[in-house]
């Protein structure tokens, strides 16, 4: 129905499917079950034979309508909506892999992405290599080896390097790898891992899809036929089920990500070329700035740099904690892609757990705060970052 539509009408109209009553905004169908009118019915449903939903772990029509919105502004077939992203992420490995099976993931990765890959899978007989994201000769190299499924974070979680995906997807057909990529931080509306050659893109939805910091959620996007035969019956049969009421209200988020990711771009951009210049910073990472180590890949793999930035301070966790108390607008929290822009200190949060030692090696330093760009007036961000900052 959304085909020809281009993206800022398909997040706006993508998937909406009207109830009799003919509403305008989506109905939101908070029912556990449904019912049916003969016992032969309930039976033909069952079988597939007959439409109709028969109970919300297997499919729920508000849900329904975040999926096909979203897989039409992805350019995907389908899209299967979960409870979080990490319910996202944990299903799109846990469904293709089994014992003896070996995986190759970006570093940095997301903390509980990251714990996944180094000690769940581990348990259940997988085996599994980090490759720093920017080192495209040592995924070639990784990949030299039989692997059975690659997981890019690109840009990465919280560095902001990135993974030269058109290059590795290349490298994963050849050695008949399925590639997942995690694309929380750009988005379908900057970044497009299926058209570079991903077979799934997952999605944390709490952060720009909804956007508002309201609610947890997760997508998985990819072929039909994939998520048919492999995905689906993972999720209907373990059930980290989306609750429609959430699904409801990513539907509302959906119908301005465009919007806000383009106003919280913009003021991105000028925070990190001011933060650049300012004394009190030591370096910044950002995908837009020249300075960016894989600046030309931003440009040839990414619509835009997007809504975060990572900010070395210099003088370890007691500058970044100083420099993190003194924020009042700006507040401190694990979350991102917010209205609200927030600051967290990765190395004491999000990636905790990740040991000491590989997480100075992967970049997630002491002295790194990460960034996430809000609708904020930008004077009234920058004001209060160059007090925070201040001496
Ligand atoms: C937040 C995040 C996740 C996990 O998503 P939840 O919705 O918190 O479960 C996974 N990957 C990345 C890159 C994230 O930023």
């Amino acid at each position: 129905m959304s085909d020809g539509w281009r993206m800022r009408t398909r997040l706006v109209h993508g998937g909406a499917a009207r109830s009799a009553f003919g509403e305008t905004s989506e109905a939101l169908f908070l029912t556990s079950g449904f019912v049916y009118a003969s016992a032969e019915e309930a039976e033909a449903r069952v079988a597939a034979r007959a439409p109709g939903y028969q109970y919300s772990r297997i499919a729920n029509p508000t849900v329904r309508m975040l999926e096909e919105r979203f897989a039409a502004l992805e350019g995907a077939e389908d899209c299967a909506a979960v409870a979080t992203g990490m319910a996202a992420v944990h299903a799109a490995l846990f469904c293709r892999l089994r014992a003896g099976a070996r995986v190759v993931a970006s570093a940095p990765l997301f903390g509980a992405c990251q714990w996944i890959v180094t000690e769940l899978l581990p348990r259940y007989g997988v085996e599994s290599e980090l490759v720093p994201a920017a080192d495209t000769a040592g995924f070639a190299r990784a990949l030299e080896r039989p692997v059975d499924l690659v997981l890019l974070e690109s840009p990465a979680n919280p560095t902001l390097d990135l993974v030269d995906i058109a290059e590795v997807a290349r490298l994963a057909s050849a050695a008949g790898a399925t590639l997942v990529v995690d694309n929380a931080f750009a988005t379908p509306w900057l970044q497009r891992p299926l058209e570079l050659g991903a077979d799934l893109a997952v999605y944390s939805a709490t952060k720009l899809v909804d956007g508002q910091g309201r609610c947890l959620g997760g997508l998985i996007a990819g072929a039909t036929r994939l998520l048919e035969d492999t995905v689906r019956p993972y999720l209907r049969n373990t059930g980290p089920t989306l609750s429609p009421f959430n699904a409801w209200v990513l539907l509302k988020g959906l119908e301005t990500l465009g919007l806000r990711v383009e106003a919280q771009q913009a003021s991105a951009r000028r925070l990190a070329e001011w933060l650049e210049g300012h004394p009190g910073v030591r370096e910044v990472r950002y995908p837009g700035l020249a300075s960016h180590p894989q600046a030309e890949l931003a440009r040839r793999q990414m619509k835009g740099p997007g809504t975060m930035i990572a900010i070395r301070l210099g003088g370890g966790r007691e500058r970044a904690f100083a420099v993190l108390n003194r924020l009042r607008l700006v507040k401190i929290s694990n979350n991102l892609g917010d209205t609200r822009s927030l600051a967290t200190h990765p190395a004491t949060t999000t990636h905790a757990k990740v040991p000491a030692e590989l997480r100075e090696r992967l970049g997630v330093s002491e002295d790194l705060i990460r960034l996430s760009v809000g609708l904020e007036d930008l004077e009234d961000l920058m004001a209060d970052l160059d007090r925070a900052l201040g001496p």
